[in-house]
């Protein structure tokens, strides 16, 4: 899948000096794709940190610079929708090892390395669920982000998470308490003090586990009853929040969109009827296609080489019947089980899985912007932040173009400059 390779073009700056946020600047690119269609040969202005216009014939004011980008696709920042910014790939050292061995120090300084591995690679938004064992790691490091000690992306947070009792790892001899990777509650009073304490220090997301792989043969089996659910939710909305589930059965699904959960990740076993409940209950779908996908890898299977594994042939089945289902997608590749600014392999299995370019494309802007509430972002229109990414060629007709990333702009401010801007 590693199929890119970075095609220097040329590009022209007519910059002397370093672009930053408050400085007019005109963008011009081959198209646009606004988070909803392309539009060729429009431009953008930019300023003070906002999209100023957008169009096939925009007035830049007195003054701006110009940034030619010739055969570039300018695109609203990509948004993330589900990672793990404290974890690196599974392959480098197992979940168990990373949660029990790495300190909290070791997991912030690669925390560090991925946001700005993550950014410079178009994303300019991330949805980060859960630090699996790092406590309120992820709250520090977006505040860091926020306040430009570090660069990374706009981060929305989810602690620690909830998982119930017994159902989550690291899992070691019956004697020991092994520290877990998520925090431990149960039944009405436990979840509501448990999600209440989260969004207290800094969650943005409640994220609660509701199954996980703790059967009696180890396979995946539901955690919390829907009425559990269902009470965790109507606190947490009354927030103005939400929940967010991991489930990868069809009854931890069932029970999660009975709910009333905000998006189901994963959902490996979804069927039609799973995935039509969704969409009836408005409940978004994040299939992290790449997560499964890279673990199989890790385990010694070529894809394209060898036959499919039973757990990618379910993947791709439960992936079309989402599809056909209407449940709205969510992008969102579970990224830490593989690394940190390779995003964009989400994007090319969506497309090997069934989806056109252009649904994923729009689904990893405007599509994920409008599930996740972030109406200042996810497209191309005045008034919105400044957040763009430049690749070369058309992504909506080769999703490959999403690696080659060209220039990133957050909040106005280029932080990736095109090869060959003039300072
Ligand atoms: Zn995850």
């Amino acid at each position: 899948m590693l199929r890119s390779v970075l095609v220097a073009v040329a590009l022209i700056a007519l910059a002397s000096l370093p672009l930053s946020a408050q400085d007019a600047l005109l963008l011009r690119p081959a198209r646009v794709f606004d988070g909803e269609a392309m539009h060729e040969g429009w431009s953008v202005v930019v300023q003070g940190g906002r999209i100023t216009a957008a169009g096939p014939s925009v007035d830049a004011p007195r003054g701006a610079r110009r940034l030619e980008l010739p055969g570039a696709t300018l695109l609203p920042g990509l948004i993330e929708g589900h990672s793990h910014i404290l974890l690196h790939p599974y392959n480098e050292t197992t979940w168990n090892d990373q949660v029990l061995f790495e300190s909290v120090g070791e997991r912030v300084a690669r925390g560090v390395a991925h946001a700005r591995a993550t950014l410079m690679a178009g994303f300019t938004t991330e949805r980060d669920l859960g630090t699996e064992g790092a406590g309120y790691a992820d709250v520090g490091l977006k505040a860091a982000i926020e306040k430009g000690v570090v660069p990374g992306p706009r981060l929305l947070v989810a602690g620690p998470a909830i998982v119930a009792t017994g159902s989550y790892g690291p899992k070691g001899a019956a004697e020991w308490d092994l520290p877990k990777g998520a925090q431990e509650a149960d039944g009405y009073d436990g979840l509501v003090r448990a999600a209440r304490e989260q969004m207290g220090k800094g969650a943005d997301w409640v994220k609660v586990y509701a199954d996980y792989r703790w059967g009696a043969r180890g396979e995946a089996r539901p955690s919390f009853t829907t009425e559990e659910l269902a009470l965790l939710v109507q606190v947490v909305e009354s927030t103005g929040r939400h929940v967010v589930a991991h489930a990868s059965t069809k009854e931890g699904m069932m029970r999660s969109a009975l709910a009333g959960v905000k998006t189901i990740e994963h959902g490996d076993a979804g069927d039609l009827e799973t995935f039509q409940l969704m969409a009836e209950r408005g409940v978004a779908f994040c299939p992290t296609v790449a997560a499964g996908y890279s673990t199989r890898t890790y385990a010694g299977w070529r894809p394209g080489v060898d036959p499919d594994p039973e757990s990618i042939r379910r993947k791709k089945e439960s992936f079309a019947a989402a599809l056909q289902s209407g449940v709205k997608i969510l992008f969102g590749g579970d990224v830490g089980v593989y690394a940190h600014g390779n995003n964009v392999l989400e994007a090319e299995l969506m497309v090997d899985y069934g989806m056109t370019p252009e649904a994923v494309v729009k689904t990893a802007t405007s599509g994920n912007a409008d599930i996740l509430g972030l109406d200042d972002r996810g497209r191309v229109r005045p008034g919105l932040l400044a957040d763009l990414v430049a690749v070369e060629g058309d992504p909506t007709k080769d999703i490959g173009a999403l690696r080659r990333v060209v220039m990133v702009m957050k909040g106005g401010e280029v932080v990736r400059e095109p090869a060959g801007t003039n300072r």
